[in-house]
């Protein structure tokens, strides 16, 4: 069987390529692949671009194991990376431990999960790291980051980690979650079950939901949402607060 993808698919991901810079010729490119469909969908997108010649780098993944009960089946995700041909990784982890007696334990295990990415691609001599957050993603820790931080930020599509000397890149950016849901009949891969104890409990999930109930009352909130997390958008902030002792 021959395997594809939508033109559509493959425009979106070059389209985030071509304007955030993300892929050079040459790169060596690791993915990081959780089991899930995000994941899976961009590791199948990204090998069929290289096998096809679109792409002229090298690709590989990893699975950072986190350690939660029951634990991941290495195997069916070993036999996709077969079937792409991308050299597979997995890594265990205690990360569950750790974070499980945490009071904020998405962040934690997001830093820790990341740490270990980002180590081990710069350990293997990868240059950039390839990440599934999509358009969604953005947009909700835009709204997150705001509601829960009090800053306006979400993340780049593209990061150069000083540390590691890796450059994070997100091919997904253009990508909305229900387009990668729509491709999943195309991609020879059962996504893994979620096991983290927390899914569907944490703050994330409260804004997706949030949106997606304003977006159901008015159509202009997601792609307003959208617009105003983009640089050169009108902005019209107060002041900074007085430092102590001036008042
Ligand atoms: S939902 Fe679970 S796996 Fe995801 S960041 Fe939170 S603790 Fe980690």
């Amino acid at each position: 069987m021959r395997l594809s993808l939508p033109k559509k698919y493959n425009q979106k991901i070059l389209r985030a390529c071509r304007e955030f810079e993300l892929i050079a010729p040459g790169d060596r490119i690791l993915v990081g692949f959780s089991g899930g469909k995000d994941s899976a969908f961009l590791l199948f997108a990204l090998a069929l671009l290289v096998k096809y010649g679109v792409l002229p780098v090298e690709l590989a993944a990893v699975t950072i194991d986190l350690g939660f009960e029951p634990p991941l089946d290495p195997r069916p995700l070993q036999q996709f990376c077969d079937q792409l041909g991308v050299e597979f990784t997995y890594l265990s982890t205690q990360i569950a431990r750790v974070v499980e007696e945490e009071k904020e334990h998405c962040a934690y295990c997001a830093h820790l999960r990341r740490g270990r990415m980002n180590r081990f691609a710069a350990e293997q001599g990868f240059n950039k790291l390839a990440l599934a957050h999509h358009h969604d993603d953005a947009v909700e820790t835009f709204l997150m980051s705001i509601i829960y931080s009090g800053q306006i930020r979400t993340f780049l599509p593209k990061t150069y980690l000083d540390r590691s000397q890796v450059t994070v890149i997100r091919p997904l950016a253009y990508l909305r979650e229900q387009e990668i849901v729509a491709a999943l009949p195309y991609v020879p891969y059962q996504p893994a079950a979620n096991n983290c104890p927390f899914a569907g409990l944490t703050y994330r999930q409260k804004v997706k939901e949030l949106i997606a109930e304003l977006t159901a009352e008015n159509e202009w909130v997601y792609p307003n949402l959208a617009k105003a997390m983009r640089a050169g958008r009108p902005v019209e902030l107060w002041p900074p607060e007085w430092e102590r002792g001036r008042d």
